[in-house]
């Protein structure tokens, strides 16, 4: 983990920098300098998962294939109407689902898993707060949803991403404890910004390269609306679309 070193870096520093600076009237200006810098990289770090500050997440593949994956649902709306185009296309994508929502509706987690994607853990309740939880809760969270969607599709789910894409030191032990592998994006939509779907059509394409991870919401309408188009545009790219398991070479659940 990065962010071990840069505070045993930060402790050297601040103690070098204390004797160097003792006599001077620049002590207290340069040690608040350096905390200032180490608290940026390290809100630096949590919101940014490719940076693997805190854990290490899988951000893309080696592959010329790319992944699409869908975080947020299952949606009683749009996953069926994303489920629909996907099917049509003869795509496969990965769904990154809460807990909460797939025990509400547990028939489109199986119809997620039935026509062919992957169900991977977004956490059981997406709290807004969830990365202030202790290391007990936050591992309890992540297994609450381990448990629901195992009772769902027979297979227990090893791919997880964490909610808002923020990390910190809870969860590498949390992930451990579940065997869990943490996932990330190398390609952020924005699709819950995009202002049309043109936006986001292009804000896929313009960017897209080979082993992009790309980063939807299966809770959009703007998301459905842009897909065929996404997809026709990859196609023509010559880049295949394939489940996040084959673009990152991993298993998507747990061995029997
Ligand atoms: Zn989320």
């Amino acid at each position: 983990m990065k962010h071990n070193i840069i505070t045993v870096l930060t402790l050297t520093t601040l103690v070098l920098c204390g004797v160097i600076f003792l006599e001077t009237d620049f002590l207290w200006f340069v040690l608040g300098a350096i905390l200032f810098i180490y608290l940026g990289v390290t809100a630096y770090g949590s919101y940014q998962i490719q940076a693997n500050y805190f854990i290490n997440s899988v951000n893309r593949g080696k592959k010329k294939s790319v992944a699409l994956t869908f975080d947020d649902g299952p949606d009683p709306e749009f996953t069926p109407k994303i489920l629909d185009i996907l099917s049509e296309k003869n795509v496969k994508a990965t769904f990154f689902v809460i807990g909460k929502k797939a025990e509400k509706y547990p028939d489109l987690i199986r119809r997620i898993a039935d026509e062919g994607h992957i169900v991977a853990n977004h956490s059981y309740s997406h709290h807004y707060l969830i990365a202030l939880f202790s290391t007990s809760r936050l591992a309890a969270d992540l297994k609450k949803c381990n448990d629901v969607l195992t009772g769902l599709v027979g297979k227990t789910p090893v791919f997880f991403r964490p909610p808002f894409g923020v990390t910190n030191p809870f969860y590498s032990s949390a992930i451990k404890q579940n065997g869990l592998i943490s996932v990330g994006w190398s390609l952020r939509s924005m699709d819950t910004r995009a202002q049309s779907k043109y936006a986001l059509i292009d804000a896929v394409i313009s960017k897209l390269k080979k082993g992009d991870i790309v980063l939807l919401h299966d809770r959009l309408s703007v998301t459905a609306e842009a897909l065929p188009d996404i997809i026709e545009h990859i196609n023509t790219k010559k880049f295949a679309i394939e489940p996040l398991s084959a673009v990152i070479n991993k298993d998507a659940y747990v061995k029997d």
